[in-house]
């Protein structure tokens, strides 16, 4: 909805013309979900195969009013007919869309109808929205008659009200650019590194290719990422930044970097919006989101307006930073949902600050706002060696039994009669299966056709009561949504696998569209921006990030050299001890006196990471039983925030004694113990992931896919979190400590490779051999 400049003319897209000016009323979601972004392009494309040889698809229209240049594409012409279409698709009943979404269908069919009788010289024209539903592939035209006339009067008033805010967004675009072009660094220095980093982020702006950045922790990526991209803008003509974390304390460095930039220019007008997710921002969880059910929804785009104008001002105030609850004081203030006025707001917004799931996922908000208002947008990915994990999330789905059999009992009858065809189609999926654990390599027809029938009989139910289904029903219909749009795109990149569950006596087994490789749902992500920088202290080997996540060919690599030197790190390769499941055991003592002796020559504080909560119980019991004098506290699962923080308070300068935590969990990453509130880790797992049949057939797959089988399954998953968790000694140039890593496969010569370049390890045994002292634990070389 941003209006940009082109040539000294304003721009606005049709259908951000329109929600800006036709949306009135309530917010109401009833209508909803609506189509995925793929069934949305299917849907269309299925109608414009249907029409004659002579209609013209995707017809580019603009025009100009006053200053204002409005443009965008109508779906198709039937230049015989005389009729201009407009598609939307649904998946829902038709007759229970809302009064104000119809009229806002309408404004943009009116908006390209006068576009086009003015190229085309036509006095008069027929319009159609065409509603397409997507379960059913029927169409559903509704058809007016409109003289240009009519339509040129129409186009004016919609200008006309847009102007005078297109008009200050406009201002407000020439003096944040102009302000950007003499930004200077917030600090005094760039750190070793960080300028070589910010000319990189700078160059893949201006060339608009992706970057993919390894530099250590340290050097202030966030900040160093962001300035320079803030300095792009006004030459790349930049509409907008989004810098995209996987973790709450990812977001937060960037909006206090973010301050920090603005504190040292405090007359630049930069927009920064914080997203937060809906069950986050949400003030009625018990509500459902329209106006007869929340009192926040009930007026929305009457009030919109107002807050919109009051969030701006708010925002000048607080140096251009819209955090969360500066967004939720606006809203309340003018009785709106806090959610949606944050989606209104990134339109205005220079900067947005949010999870990766906003850009990656599925049904990514930022994603199709940029798409479709043709924003030009630079993308910041902030530690994403995460990408892989959670881009696999995004894109895999499960059905489970025991929540079909939890939605069953609380359906109503209608429901429950569908759910229970359902449940018999899903028997049959597994009625021959011996193995626990099997894949397939398709859903069969069948079962998608039941899942689909399920589907669309709870939404018609949904639509009409949304309060009287239970959240157990409701939960389910999102997730066979979620199952049927995977289905339909299944391929290479992914497993459809059966588990049987433990009651399978009765019938049940999980199934699961499970995504291995994202690269080709990423790929489009990527290529829909101007450029994306994709950053972390570990993004190696490059190899296997650019073949999960599916970056460009023409990707530009960095490797940052390190600003820490070897002398502050001892790293030792403990190679006597095993930590293969079935040393276990042997492996507790060795360990727990390691650990006491490293204590003994240097007490202070140490994270001790290990493969599993069982493993961090054993040796932790073991650990007090021996050494009862050495403070020690353990990680357990599923901590609250409280408790993490309980966690990490009891690293102090003045502190010492032992956490134990487990490897890539909570403590192994994204956290900072600088100086004596952390001199030492031992880390005595490879973080190989396990071996067991899922690991197994996704090894297959890689191999496949890749000729890499278990470096991508096991080695380079593992190791990365090792160098990550090993990455919480060191924080900055003056931190001295000591990282063992405990198991004798540590001195392969491939698992080596993957170190830090700087690392100079040492082998060194942890059990003593003769009795003094002196030769136990003694570095070998
Ligand atoms: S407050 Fe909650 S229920 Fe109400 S509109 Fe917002 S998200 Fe929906």
């Amino acid at each position: 909805m941003t209006a940009t400049t082109d040539k000294e003319t304003l721009v606005v897209a049709v259908r951000a013309l329109c929600d800006f000016t036709a949306k009135r009323g309530d917010l109401d979601l009833r209508f909803t979900p609506s189509p995925s972004a793929i069934e949305g392009m299917l849907g269309h494309r299925l109608v414009a195969m249907r029409r004659p040889a002579h209609y013209e698809r995707e017809v580019s229209l603009s025009g100009d009013y006053k200053d204002l240049r409005v443009r965008g594409r109508a779906d198709g012409y039937d230049a015989l007919a005389g009729q201009l279409e407009e598609v939307k698709t649904y998946c829902a009943r038709l007759e229970s869309m809302r009064e104000n979404h119809r009229q806002l269908h309408w404004a943009q069919v009116k908006i390209y109808g006068h576009l086009l009788c003015k190229r085309d010289g036509l006095t008069q024209i027929k319009l159609a929205l065409v509603y397409f539903n997507i379960v059913t592939q029927d169409e559903t035209l509704l058809v007016e008659s409109h003289s240009a006339e009519e339509l040129r009067l129409y186009f004016e008033s919609q200008c006309e009200s847009y102007l005078s805010w297109g008009r200050q967004e406009l201002a407000h675009r020439a003096l944040r650019n102009q302000g950007l072009s003499v930004l200077s660094f917030p600090h005094a220095a760039f750190r070793p590194g960080q300028r070589e980093l910010a000319e990189a982020v700078y160059k893949s702006a201006s060339s608009g290719r992706c970057l993919m950045l390894q530099a250590p922790t340290g050097i202030g990526k966030t900040v160093g990422t962001i300035f320079p991209l803030l300095k792009a803008c006004a030459k790349q003509s930049l509409d907008k930044v989004f810098f995209l974390a996987a973790k709450t304390p990812g977001r937060q460095l960037a909006l206090d970097a973010l301050a920090l930039i603005k504190h040292a220019a405090p007359a630049l007008p930069l927009r920064v919006l914080e997203l937060v997710s809906k069950v986050k921002a949400c003030e009625y969880p018990d509500k459902a989101c329209h106006g007869d059910s929340c009192p926040l929804a009930q007026g929305f785009y009457d009030r919109l307006p107002a807050a919109r104008v009051a969030a701006i001002d708010a925002a000048a105030l607080h140096h251009g930073l819209l955090d969360k609850n500066a967004t939720r004081a606006v809203a309340l203030a003018h009785s709106i949902c806090p959610y949606y006025l944050s989606q209104d707001l990134l339109h205005w917004s220079d900067v947005v600050v949010g999870d990766y799931n906003y850009y990656f996922d599925v049904n990514a908000m930022l994603y199709a706002q940029a798409q479709a208002n043709q924003w030009r947008v630079s993308v910041l990915v902030d530690e994403a060696h995460n990408l892989v994990e959670r881009a696999r999330k995004m894109y895999s789905a499960e059905l489970d039994p025991a929540d079909l059999a939890t939605a069953r009992k609380a359906a109503p009858p209608a429901i429950r009669r569908v759910l229970d065809r359902l449940r018999r189609s899903w028997l049959k999926l597994h009625q021959d299966q011996s193995e626990n654990y099997q894949v397939y390599e398709k859903v069969p027809p069948d079962f998608c056709v039941a899942l689909q029938q399920t589907s669309s009989a709870i939404l018609e139910y949904l639509t009409e009561q949304p309060l009287e289904l239970a959240p157990s029903v409701q939960g389910f219909f999102f997730a066979a949504l979620h199952f049927s749009r995977m289905a339909d795109v299944l391929g290479a990149h992914s497993l459809f696998d059966i588990t049987l569950a433990q009651d399978h006596g009765q019938g049940g087994a999980v199934l699961c569209l499970r995504n291995v490789i994202p690269a080709p749902f990423l790929t489009p992500r990527f290529a829909a921006a101007h450029s994306v920088a994709l950053f972390s202290a570990t993004l190696g080997p490059a190899n296997y990030y650019r073949d999960l996540l599916g970056v460009p060919e023409d990707t530009a690599w960095l490797d940052v050299d390190s600003p820490f030197s070897a002398e502050q790190l001892s790293v030792r390769l403990v190679n006597d001890v095993s930590t293969r499941f079935q040393h276990r055991s042997d492996s507790l003592l060795p360990i727990t006196d390691l650990m006491a002796r490293q204590y003994a020559q240097a007490p202070g504080n140490y994270l001790c990471f290990v493969s599993s909560f069982d493993y961090l119980a054993q040796l932790l019991e073991l650990f007090r039983a021996r050494y009862p004098d050495i403070p020690a506290w353990g990680q357990s699962r599923g901590m609250e925030e409280s408790a993490k923080k309980g966690f990490l308070d009891r690293f102090t300068p003045q502190s010492s004694g032992i956490g134990f935590a487990v490897l890539g969990g909570a403590f192994a990453e994204g956290i900072d113990l600088p100086g004596k509130r952390l001199i030492g880790a031992f880390i005595a797992t490879l973080g190989l992931p396990q071996i067991n049949p899922v690991n197994e057939q996704i090894r297959l797959r890689m191999e496949a896919s890749f000729g890499r089988g278990y470096n991508y399954t096991y080695l380079y998953p593992g190791l990365q979190k090792v160098v990550q968790a090993a990455g919480r000694v060191i924080r900055n140039e003056s931190d001295r400590g000591v990282i063992y890593l405990i198991d004798d496969r540590y001195m392969d010569a491939q698992v080596r490779r993957l170190f830090p370049s700087w690392w100079h390890p040492q082998v060194f045994r942890a059990r003593r051999r003769v009795e003094s002292e002196a030769s136990a634990g003694r570095c070998l070389d």
